[in-house]
């Protein structure tokens, strides 16, 4: 069934958040459709009926729009070779265990849970240690006993090789060979219908016509079991490619203890996508020297030689920096955009095209790195100041007062309202009165902002504007007026 061109797919397990270890894996697959021109296919693996929630699924779905990593076949979209649930998907794992079963690849299987307990005991008091595998009786058709009786549950089992060895060259790792004599007769469908994950994943690739399948490298285990069952179904297996783990920055695997691992966690602190995908593309992945990578520029210069198969540590540093830069990098419109549902967040309800928005949001973006920061960055723009305690009791002092009084004097009489004319109008008068600019500054910065740090003061007032200017600077020496005396 495979179509000819790349057919790539991300198969996660919704039993949880989408963890970032796995993201990574999902975009790389993206990336290498989106640069061949090929599908990407999303495929629900929810065979663990204990573990899998209706919840996770939308998780994972919300997280993947989110992401923008979209996908060409999928479980809402639909597609040729769906359904893309794995729990739909019961009668195409039955067909293929039948045909396994009528070329001879697999058995049925009525030993019980007791009978292999049995065996397992059998082999410890050997003085055997670890290694157990269980022969079934029904193994070798010459032999098989009659089944227990007609409505006997039973298991379908594949008849695993003894001898040789399967190998792939895997494009992360380079050759891996497994010799057969230490596979299981795996059970590849359960009583009850179910496939087990080697099966379910190995027919849904090969009905799905996959071409390249990339996993993280815990699943290399699986991957000559899988290989066998496609050489039992007389197909060619994929391409693979297993990606090492991504390790928390002490190197143990990454998990909530160390950083926020689910992505939605990463929608809410004010990532922007194209950020945590450029740092999640670079954990384990280079090109040159090159940090920052727009969306097209990765999906023009992805490849795989250059995805290293040594474990990426988690660097909350490094993502900080990338965030920064993309923030940076966006074109005012894009920003404002962006950070309006923050400002919400904060309950200010402002509309992307405020020109306030736009004109501030270039300033205050040098200063920040997630959205929640710019947002905070922004809010005095909207609201009035929320005056901090220490720079209040630092800078508004009595001293302050005719400084202030002096500058709204200044301010209101400027002729031309704009930054460049503000700082000349505002210089020569602090000169005039013997004053120091950061004299006037920094009390000047706490009346229009309340708080010690701000984009430039000429910006910050031209962007409020003279009359919102007029009024901070009278609230500022008020308070100044009314402050205790200082030493
Ligand atoms: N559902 C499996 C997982 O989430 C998929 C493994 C695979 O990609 O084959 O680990």
């Amino acid at each position: 069934m495979v179509d000819g061109g790349v057919r790539v797919r991300f198969a996660p397990s919704p039993t949880g958040y989408l963890h970032i270890g796995g993201v990574r894996t999902a975009l790389y697959s993206w990336l290498w459709a989106r640069q061949n021109g090929g599908a990407f296919v999303l495929r629900i693996e929810d065979t663990d009926q204990e573990r899998s929630t209706e919840q996770s699924v939308n998780v994972v779905l919300e997280s993947m729009r989110w992401l923008g990593l979209g996908w060409d076949e999928g479980p809402d979209v639909g597609g040729p070779h769906g359904p893309y649930r794995q729990s739909e998907r019961g009668e195409v794992y039955r067909d293929h265990a039948e045909r396994l079963i009528a070329s001879g690849h697999a058995y049925r299987c009525y030993a019980t849970k007791e009978d292999i307990a049995a065996a397992r005991a059998a082999y410890d008091a050997q003085g055997h240690k670890g290694g157990f595998r269980f022969e079934s009786p029904w193994r070798d058709p010459a032999t098989a006993p009659a089944p227990p009786s007609a409505d006997a549950p039973s298991v379908v089992r594949f008849r695993a090789p003894v001898e040789g060895s399967t190998a792939w060259d895997d494009l992360v790792r380079g050759r891996i060979e497994v010799r057969n004599d230490t596979l299981q007769d795996a059970i590849l469908l359960r009583s009850d219908g179910l496939p087990l994950y080697n099966f379910g994943c190995v027919v849904d690739d090969l009905t799905m016509g996959v071409t390249l399948v990339a996993r993280g490298d815990d699943h290399i285990i699986n991957t000559p079991p899988q290989i066998l069952l496609y050489e039992a179904l007389g197909a060619p297996p994929p391409t693979f490619a297993h990606m090492p783990m991504v390790l928390a920055p002490n190197g143990e695997k990454l998990s909530k203890r160390h950083a926020a691992v689910g992505v939605l966690e990463y929608r809410d602190l004010g990532y922007l996508p194209d950020a945590l995908l450029n740092y999640l593309a670079r954990l384990g992945w280079s090109h040159g020297d090159q940090e920052i990578f727009t969306r097209d520029e990765l999906v023009a210069k992805f490849d795989w030689r250059h995805v290293g198969a040594t474990a990426g540590k988690y660097d909350l540093k490094k993502l900080e920096y990338v965030q920064a830069e993309h923030l940076r990098a966006l074109p005012p419109g894009a920003l404002a955009a962006h950070v309006v549902p923050f400002l919400a967040k904060l309950g200010l309800e402002v509309s992307a095209d405020d020109p306030r928005l736009l004109a501030a949001s270039a300033h205050v973006k040098l200063r920040c790195a997630t959205l929640v920061e710019l947002a905070d960055g922004l809010r005095y723009f909207f609201e009035p100041p929320r005056y901090e305690d220490k720079p209040r009791r630092k800078f508004l002092t009595p001293a302050s007062g005719p400084v202030l009084r002096g500058l709204g004097a200044v301010v209101r009489d400027a002729r031309v309202f704009e930054p460049e004319a503000l700082e000349a109008a505002v210089k020569a008068w602090s000169e005039a009165e013997g004053l120091k600019l950061r004299d006037v500054a920094q009390p000047a910065r706490v009346a229009l902002t309340g708080r010690a740090a701000s984009p430039g003061l000429f910006d910050v007032m031209a962007i409020l504007g003279r009359d919102e200017t007029l009024v901070r600077i009278e609230t500022g020496a008020a308070m100044a007026e009314a402050a205790p005396p200082t030493d």
